[in-house]
């Protein structure tokens, strides 16, 4: 699919701040704002001539739906489809896609909610259900017989990579539909539709909104009878967003290439911080040239983003180096403005108990390096 089929081909020629600044906007006209308001109508007047128009029924369309998914649309590269939250843009899929019986490749390491709906939550089709971990092996044993193969890429929380295009092109010689959770990387960086991949959806509660005030998904594909199916799967099971929730995600796409820029400024300072760190093990962030998954990462993805995971040695030095630290605060999802910090395996994630999550914000660097510094030497000193 190249961006004419969508209708943005002017954008891929525009760098990522142009991109999200104009996405999705309307055609300029004298007297009108840049970007309209939510529209929060439940109903909308019918005319009397007996043609249904698109907007009828608040549960089926909304305008400032239409805006954002052209927006993203636009940047995945594909037909987007708005969801109430990432789950409900993975369930929603699941559920479409999955028949009785069926086989499903999940990440091991992935978002948790997602491997426990298919494999417990969806118990009643009798799935096969594989689990991977996410730099694999993708044999072809794993991947024989499946008809949906999803994913996460960098994973979240370990921040581990795959290779997208290659394994694309290995599950679709099975005859598998390939679905990207593209939440930690966002349309900037990371393209699945482009590596081949048939479905790229995220959880937009992150990165793409932003400021932590909206739970938010979507799924992408540049099959246009999919994306169809996707919104009358909406439309009948009622699960659908807020247009104020999808407004303000709006508004927040307007600043990610200026988010993600700081955020990944400051992930790097931070990793050089950590790494350094005698007390600091198992520092992960795919930015960096010594990283194990950066040889891939550096192929696949057009940008880093903000988020990196390490280990300290206890849940009593998580604690120490949270409570000594002004920045940092203890909170889950990732991509805010506020840097966080999330011990992953209180949610029952298989990682160590140490295992801290850090999303990085939009702070100034010198000001979350020199705050970590401080929390390091806390937390190192309890062991
Ligand atoms: C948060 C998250 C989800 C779930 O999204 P919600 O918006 O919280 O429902 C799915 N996948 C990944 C990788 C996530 O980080």
């Amino acid at each position: 699919m190249t961006a004419n089929e969508t209708g943005g081909a002017e954008h891929v020629q525009w760098g990522d701040g142009t991109r999200c600044v104009h996405a999705g906007e309307p055609t300029p006209a004298a007297g009108m704002p840049f970007r309209a308001g939510p529209v929060l109508a439940a109903t909308y007047h019918l005319g009397v001539d007996g043609d249904i128009p698109e907007d009828f029924y608040g549960r089926a369309a909304n305008p400032t739906w239409r805006a954002l998914e052209t927006a993203i649309g636009e940047l995945d590269g594909g037909h987007c489809v708005l969801f109430p939250s990432g789950m409900s843009a993975i369930a929603t899929l699941a559920r479409l896609v999955l028949r009785p019986g069926d086989t499903v490749v999940l990440p091991s390491d992935g978002y948790y909610l997602a491997r426990k709906h298919i494999a417990s939550g969806m118990s009643a089709l009798d799935l096969d259900v594989r689990e991977v971990p996410t730099p694999g092996e993708w044999s072809a044993e794993v991947l024989a017989g499946a008809r949906l193969v999803l994913l996460e890429t960098p994973s979240n929380p370990g921040m581990d990579v795959c290779d997208i295009a290659a394994i694309a092109a290995r599950a679709h010689a099975h005859g598998a539909l390939v679905a990207v959770d593209n939440t930690t990387a966002t349309p900037l960086g990371q393209q699945p539709l482009r590596l081949g991949a048939d479905v790229s959806l995220a959880s937009d509660t992150k990165a793409l909104a932003g400021h932590s005030d909206v739970v938010l998904g979507h799924v992408s594909t540049a099959d246009a009878e999919l994306a169809d199916r996707l919104r009358a799967a909406r439309t009948e099971s009622g699960a659908i967003p807020g247009p104020f929730e999808v407004w303000l995600a709006h508004r927040g796409l307007g600043t990610l290439d200026l988010r993600l820029e700081r955020q990944a400024r400051n992930a790097a300072a931070l990793h050089r911080v950590l790494a350094e760190h005698p007390g600091v093990r198992g520092v992960r962030w795919p930015g960096a040239p010594g990283d194990p998954a950066h040889p891939v990462a550096a192929r696949q993805m057009r940008r880093f983003g903000g988020v990196l995971c390490f280990e300290l040695p206890s849940v009593a030095a998580v604690s120490a180096f949270t409570s000594a630290s002004r920045l940092l605060a203890s909170a889950t999802s990732f991509g805010g403005l506020h840097t966080t910090v999330d011990r992953r395996a209180q949610w029952g994630d298989p990682v160590p108990a140490g295992l801290v999550r850090l999303s990085a914000g939009c702070e100034d660097t010198d000001d979350l390096v020199a705050d970590v510094r401080v929390a390091l030497a806390a937390a190192l000193s309890t062991g």
